[in-house]
């Protein structure tokens, strides 16, 4: 049982420490929230007969103890510990710390959801000097005992008693240079023992004690380190990245060790079910023999890829085959494992559902449909929306690519192009990207997890060690950062912050570029091309637009960017900001000639100028979105917006509409605000200038009209914006329909439109009912609804919300995600009172958020009809929409399911 609350106590649990090994295990895959993926899916692995050395796992409960504890794990749980040893001992037939027949473990992390590489392993824990010497004359390896000794001392010098890193490595790498030895494994028994005498030096230097000659006391301290890793910096960082919360802890899982550095019949190797990177379905992976597993995940040596064991080790290899096409099968997913053989026996220390790229996780999902693993429903749920835009991300032109020179090659760890600006540092990339706007590469040598925040700022990353499971290759993918891993051409030096490649040397601040596809290295800046889609992608999506009931629009502002989002599937255009129409070329002078006006006439004769680019701005975005609907919002920016503010440009302005400079400042000095964001935008400008919306007006119908003269299907949506009081909004229709009945009829044309409002002034969603009176639609202003409700300015949130989600004041920014639990209610009062005056009154977003999933979760559940994005995430709202109502229709069920059965009584 675990801890529970029972009334207003919390009741703790009762079991903490869970044994794994064939027939005695005692977990199951369903425990993921106690054991964390790693002790579930050792505990189910045994289960299942697969070979896996036997061990323990103390729960996360234990983990939330430890915190609760003062960062000490209580004696009962100590003494269960001890219990489980005992059986350990007894399932292996030796003792730990004891040189006669030793046993020796690992100890790992594991939470609920997996973040490889943050948190802290400790492995061969439990030799000393007398164990060592025991086990070199038991095997008759003394290289291996040694080697063992050695690893030990340094992780858990490194993870446990915090000794700097960089002091072994010295240590070891003066060995190797003594002794002229390129690899770790060209140290002889004798060079190894001398390691390990100067690693003692080192620890005991650094900590003022010896080493801990006692394996309990080693165990104790190794598992209080690896809870005390679920805090870390890096763990810290990698939940907020990836928006993990809710979750207890760490589990730490103590298994029996099996070695994968006993001689050349021994290896160790990290394995895919389907290519991680392409989702192909082909056996994926790589090992190192003679080694321990942190070799190939820290790319020291370069692996060997997974088919060479076939001729290597044949036997391993089909049972290998034969384990990874089972556990994909048990688990229904693409799997991610670890093993290691010890002489010629093969065991797996891990399988977890592999994280994969997107493209990867597209193709994964839809073929595995086609082989009747999965339904259409879960291969929906399978890929993050947020994924999605790993695939609409930019690849290489091939024509830019054709003529230029590839300096090297590295292996394509994670696809997509990235070009920019080379930086050897993660602290000095976040800087870069932050402060001076740049676009970085990151070059490292190797990555580890202190360059995560580097790396996430970075367009992508180049190493020039590792493999394909290498650190970099991993976060890279999981991020959908482009990366081209172990890049041995490229000579990176960042302590002189020199990349040299190809015969060039690159200083930081100049360009490369990287194709993550290829694994190929460009100097200079190469062209990028947009990603067209198709194939698993087009199936996955259609499978989603059967799902979903929200429909999605795109917010547009010109014919191409609707053609665009209609290439994206946008089923029409829920915002078309006009003023963006306004600011090119001549358009900017009439607009001007019509703020500076003095009379009606002048006014009326600038604003004539301004119609006909308008309206052939209209029939462009028409014509794209041939028989959908088209929302197009009216004025709505200040108009000071659209004047000068530099002197000189100021000078220019009064030359060309031949008025003086004075004339020019006084009227920017009248339409100076104190705060323009409240003040005259919006409908207010429609108001204190009516003759802008009878233009605008008139430039729709008419392009509607002449749309519809040319056989394309014009769908006008009049918005008016800003209305907070539906006298406002009264107003503007009038204008409206007086404009639009007197252009139709001068026309003597038919055509229907239709008027509604934004919902951004908190007024209008608390006087719902009354605005819905005078509208036809509602659209969701969330921009400005996020900064009137919170009170925070739109154009400075930048200086303080990042500050509030660190300080964990706010859990997301509210721009980006909606505050469901405030501005949300305004949205779903709005609905409701909307609806409770006109039933099918049509309702939609248009602000950023109706292109964030979790916002979009929230707009299916209020019951709106559609969200509108900007184009380029018009796939990943498309998703995002089947996955709300999947889960809407799941949790629905599962209520009816729970809810007890009504008798019906007989008549
Ligand atoms: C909004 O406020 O949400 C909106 C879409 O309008 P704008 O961002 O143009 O103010
Ligand atoms: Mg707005």
């Amino acid at each position: 049982m675990n801890n529970q609350w029972v009334g207003d106590t919390v009741v703790k649990a009762t079991k903490y420490v869970y044994f794994f090994g064939n027939k005695q295990t005692e977990g199951t895959k369903e425990m993921k929230q106690i054991l964390g993926g790693k002790g579930a899916n050792l505990a189910d692995m045994a289960s299942l007969g697969i070979p896996v050395p036997p061990g323990f796992t103390i729960s996360t409960d234990a983990c939330a103890l430890y915190y609760e504890n003062g960062k000490k794990l209580p004696a009962t749980i100590e003494k269960e510990i001890d219990t489980h040893i005992v059986r350990l001992e007894k399932a292996m037939n030796a003792k730990l710390g004891d040189p006669k027949s030793t046993l020796l473990v690992s100890v790992r992390s594991g939470a609920a959801v997996s973040m490889p590489g943050m948190m802290d392993t400790v492995l061969n824990l439990g030799m000393s000097d007398a164990v060592a010497t025991a086990i070199a004359t038991k095997t008759k390896n003394e290289r291996f005992a040694w080697d063992s000794y050695r690893r030990f001392l340094q992780m858990f010098g490194d993870v446990v008693l915090n000794v700097e890193h960089h002091e072994f490595e010295h240590a070891l790498t003066t060995a190797k240079e003594k002794k002229k030895a390129k690899f770790d494994t060209d140290l002889t028994a004798a060079d190894l023992k001398e390691v390990v005498a100067a690693y003692k030096q080192i620890i005991k230097k650094s900590t003022g004690k010896d080493f801990p000659q006692t394996a309990r006391e080693q165990l104790r301290l190794a598992i209080n380190a690896v809870f005390g890793s679920w805090n870390n910096d890096r763990a810290i960082a990698y939940r907020r990245l990836n928006d993990i919360k809710g979750l207890k802890g760490t589990a730490v899982n103590v298994q029996a060790m099996v070695f994968g550095n006993m001689g050349e019949t021994s290896g160790t190797g990290v394995c895919f079910s389907r290519d991680p990177s392409t989702g192909e379905n082909k056996f994926y992976g790589e090992y190192l023999m003679n080694a321990q597993g942190e070799d190939v995940v820290a790319g020291i040596r370069t692996p060997q890829p997974i088919s060479t064991l076939e001729k290597q080790m044949p036997a391993c290899y089909k049972e290998l085959v034969a384990i990874y096409k089972r556990l994909e099968k048990h688990y229904r997913d693409m799997q991610d494992m670890e093993f290691t053989i010890q002489e010629g026996k093969l065991y797996m220390l891990q399988t977890r559902n592999g994280k994969r790229t997107a493209a990867a996780a597209v193709r994964t999902a839809v073929e595995m449909v086609a082989e009747k693993l999965i339904t259409k429903e879960e291969a929906v749920l399978r890929v993050k929306p947020e994924q999605l835009d790993q695939l609409l991300h930019k690849r290489l032109d091939p024509k830019a690519k054709a003529s230029a020179q590839v300096l090297a090659k590295g292996l394509p760890a994670s696809p997509g192009a990235a070009v920019g600006k080379v930086v050897f540092d993660a602290h000095e990339a976040v800087r870069m990207v932050e402060e001076q706007k740049e676009k970085v590469v990151l070059c490292r040598t190797e990555t580890s997890p202190e360059d995560l925040i580097g790396m996430n700022a970075a367009q992508g990353i180049l190493t020039s060690r590792g493999g394909m499971t290498s650190h970099a290759a991993v976060v890279a993918r999981g991020m959908g950062k482009p990366c081209v891993a172990g890049c041995s051409g490229a000579v990176i030096n960042e302590k002189l912050k020199t990349l040299v490649v190809g015969g060039k040397t690159f200083k930081e601040g100049d360009f490369i570029t990287l194709d993550g596809a290829t694994g190929e290295v460009f100097g200079g800046k190469l062209a990028v091309i947009d990603p067209e889609l198709g194939g698993e992608f087009g199936t996955l999506l259609s499978w989603a637009d059967a799902f979903r009931t929200l429909k999605v629009r795109a917010n547009a502002d010109t014919g191409n960017d609707a053609t665009v989002a209609r290439g994206f599937g946008a089923q029409g255009i829920g915002l078309c900001r006009t003023e963006h129409m306004f600011f090119e070329g001549e358009r900017i002078k009439a607009m001007r000639e019509m703020i500076l006006s003095k009379t009606p006439e002048q006014r009326a004769k600038a604003l004539a100028k301004v119609l006909p680019f308008q309206r052939a701005d209209f029939l462009a975005i028409f014509t794209s979105m041939n028989g959908l609907p088209v929302t197009i919002r009216l004025l709505d920016p200040p108009l000071h917006e659209f004047l000068p503010h530099e002197e000189a440009e100021q000078k220019n302005m009064a030359k060309e509409l031949g008025v003086s400079l004075d004339a020019v400042k006084t009227r920017i000095a009248e339409l100076s605000e104190v705060n323009p964001m409240l003040g005259l935008r919006g409908c207010r400008l429609g108001i204190a200038i009516p003759e802008i919306t009878a233009m605008q007006t008139r430039a729709i119908i008419e392009a509607a009209i002449d749309a519809r003269a040319k056989k394309i299907d014009a769908i006008p949506e009049i918005m008016i914006p800003l209305v907070g009081n539906v006298a406002e909004l009264a107003h503007q229709k009038k204008i409206v329909v007086d404009t639009a009945t007197a252009v139709i009829a001068e026309r003597k044309a038919t055509l229907s439109y239709s008027v509604g409002t934004m919902i951004e002034v908190p007024r209008a969603a608390l006087t719902a009912d009354e605005v819905a009176r005078e509208a036809d639609f509602f659209s969701f202003g969330t921009n400005d609804l996020t900064q009137m409700t919170l009170g925070f300015s739109r154009d400075d949130v930048g200086k303080f919300v990042p500050d509030y989600v660190k300080q964990g004041l706010l859990e997301k920014d509210p721009f980006q995600s909606l505050d469901q639990t405030g501005v949300g209610q305004l949205v779903t009062m709005a609905a409701q009172k909307g609806r409770s005056v006109k039933p099918k009154l049509k309702l939609g977003v248009c602000g950023e958020h109706g292109g964030d999933p979790a916002s979009i979760d929230f707009f299916h559940r209020a019951g709106l009809d559609y969200v509108s994005c900007s184009p380029y995430r018009v796939p990943i709202a498309r998703l995002a929409a089947a996955h709300a109502a999947i889960k809407a229709k799941n949790a629905s069920a599962k209520s009816s399911a729970t809810k007890p059965a009504v008798k019906k009584g007989k008549k």
